[in-house]
């Protein structure tokens, strides 16, 4: 095939081809076991409240905003969480992914800083990365960011903004305590440092046993976009996710859905506003969570026996991920990865989680909420014995 001379903007030579998409599409293939991914539990969610889909005026377009109903929810249902918002306050997104979409447009010039967690999300970094970030990670401990490391970054570097993920952070699982919390928002607030938050495991919470105020409703002075979403508790085709922001940041936000497509889904939003007040909300979560809770405890008892000699982690208290060190510096585990799928096993070598990835060549995650006890058992012998021959070659 004859190659056509595209001509295409500057910023697409900064789109990587993703090492995680190329994992998910080996992850396809029949009999694979995948603790690569980060689906959530079909057999765990909710039914879907299709019944709230049915009005045939939800079909016409919307506003750009989103729904008053669900933007009346989504205030409610963040305030129980401690952020206390007005209605106006919140835009429908397609999934909290739109919102970093958002942001990056938003904030993002060729070479602005922007601090991160080291790891962070992979999709996080791609499209700050895409937008010309020049990203600073500070590193991550289980109860929050390395906080001398987070104040220097920020007197040194001057960024623009900090993106977070301080509830059962993607990849590395943290959960930041109630001092980091108070003391993240101090010192964003004394550099005037906008925060992205972004909290779409909040409700994947397994056995946590303090608070866990929302960092933007502790800021007195520093602007603040909170993004959420509903894919980890309500089917994340649905692609319902919402922002919300401090009022200054609204009328851009707004424009940029707008630019984008326009509005959100009208049904989505319909259903999930239905499912945000209905009686069910409680019983379906408390669900969700027992059922995570049994597939995380059989991840770690799993773990314990063939990655106790070569790894050391911390079990998650929410989320959907493990994230394993290896012991020695011998090993880069994506050197590991295409003898794991030749034997059936995927999993995301850590490398994928940092802006450099020699950071992240001890570490791998594994999601625990697909595979059932006896895959993870026989998976996870399987990933070991690759591991124990890869370094004894
Ligand atoms: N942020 C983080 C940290 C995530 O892990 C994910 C999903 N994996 C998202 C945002 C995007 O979620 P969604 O667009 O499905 O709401």
């Amino acid at each position: 095939m004859n190659l056509p001379d595209l001509q295409l903007a500057r910023r697409t030579g900064r789109l990587k081809s993703s090492l995680v998409r190329d994992i998910l599409a080996a992850t396809a293939r029949p009999g694979m076991i995948s603790f690569a991914g980060g689906l959530p539990a079909a057999d765990l969610m909710p039914a879907l409240p299709l019944a709230a889909t049915a009005d045939p005026a939800l079909y016409q377009y919307g506003c750009s905003e989103g729904e008053p109903a669900f933007r009346a929810a989504v205030a409610a249902w963040i305030g129980e969480a401690g952020l206390q918002v007005s209605s106006d306050q919140v835009l429908a997104l397609a999934g909290s992914q739109q919102g970093l979409d958002f942001a990056a447009k938003l904030l993002i010039d060729e070479g602005t800083p922007i601090l991160c967690e080291g790891p962070t999300y992979v999709a996080a970094l791609q499209v700050f990365e895409l937008f010309g970030a020049a990203i600073v990670c500070a590193p991550l401990n289980s109860n929050g960011p390395d906080l001398a490391a987070f104040e220097q970054l920020l007197e040194t570097q001057r960024p623009r903004a900090a993106y977070l993920i301080p509830c059962f952070q993607n990849p590395g699982g943290a959960c930041y305590s109630p001092a980091a919390r108070v003391a993240i928002a101090e010192l964003l607030d004394r550099y005037n440092v906008l925060l992205i938050e972004d909290e779409p495991y909040r409700s994947v919470a397994l056995d946590v046993d303090h608070p866990m105020t929302p960092i933007c409703s502790l800021l007195k002075r520093a602007p603040w976009i909170y993004l959420g979403s509903f894919s980890k508790i309500l089917w994340p085709g649905w692609r319902m996710g919402f922002l919300a922001a401090h009022p200054a940041l609204m009328p851009h936000l707004v424009r940029l859905k707008q630019s984008a497509d326009l509005h959100t889904q009208r049904p989505g939003q319909a259903a999930v506003a239905h499912w945000l007040g209905s009686g069910t909300r409680a019983a379906d979560l408390t669900r969700l969570r027992e059922g995570y809770r049994l597939r995380r405890n059989a991840m770690q008892a799993a773990l314990q026996r063939h990655f106790g000699a070569i790894a050391d982690w911390e079990m998650p208290r929410g989320g959907l991920f493990f994230w394993l060190k290896l012991r020695g510096d011998l090993l880069a585990t994506r050197a590991v990865l295409d003898h794991a799928l030749e034997q059936g096993v995927a999993f995301m070598p850590g490398e994928a989680f940092f802006p450099h990835p020699a950071d992240g060549r001890q570490y791998l995650r594994l999601n625990y909420s697909r595979a059932t006890p006896e895959e993870m058992e026989r998976g996870l012998a399987t990933l070991a014995a690759c591991i124990e021959a890869e370094l004894t070659e």
